[in-house]
């Protein structure tokens, strides 16, 4: 069954609305948007949208007890509370350095990157 779906691009400020039809997996058309990132962006966000994960992950031997992370891509949007659970059960030894890969999330291999320093205590 053919379906339309409908987006604003987060591309780039611009915020092209973006229509995707779409028949199960398969993209029929894009329209909408002004350049070939929208079309991607569009084609993604239609079979398999992803978002940037931002959360803590608790610090043994810290100055602080949490240091905050983010994801170095997007994650498949679907998975991100299977993601949270993964990440609330990880811990990592101080020092913290800013960039440093915390941890690879399960199946899809991204990795967590540190977004700032944690001394050791
Ligand atoms: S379609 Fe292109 S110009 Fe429009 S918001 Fe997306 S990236 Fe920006």
């Amino acid at each position: 069954m053919k379906e339309v779906k409908e987006f604003v691009c987060i591309t780039c400020p611009m915020g092209c609305r973006l229509s995707v039809e779409v028949e199960g997996e398969e993209i029929l058309s894009v329209s909408g948007n002004s350049c070939k990132r929208g079309w991607e962006y569009a084609r993604s966000e239609a079979v398999n949208p992803k978002r940037m994960l931002t959360t803590t992950v608790r610090v043994e031997g810290g100055d602080q007890p949490l240091v905050p992370v983010r994801s170095e891509v997007g994650v498949p949007k679907n998975s991100i509370m299977e993601y949270m659970d993964f990440l609330n059960a990880q811990r990592v030894q101080a020092p913290v350095v800013s960039h440093q890969v915390i941890c690879e999330l399960p199946g899809c291999g991204v990795k967590m990157i540190a977004s700032t320093d944690i001394a050791a205590k």
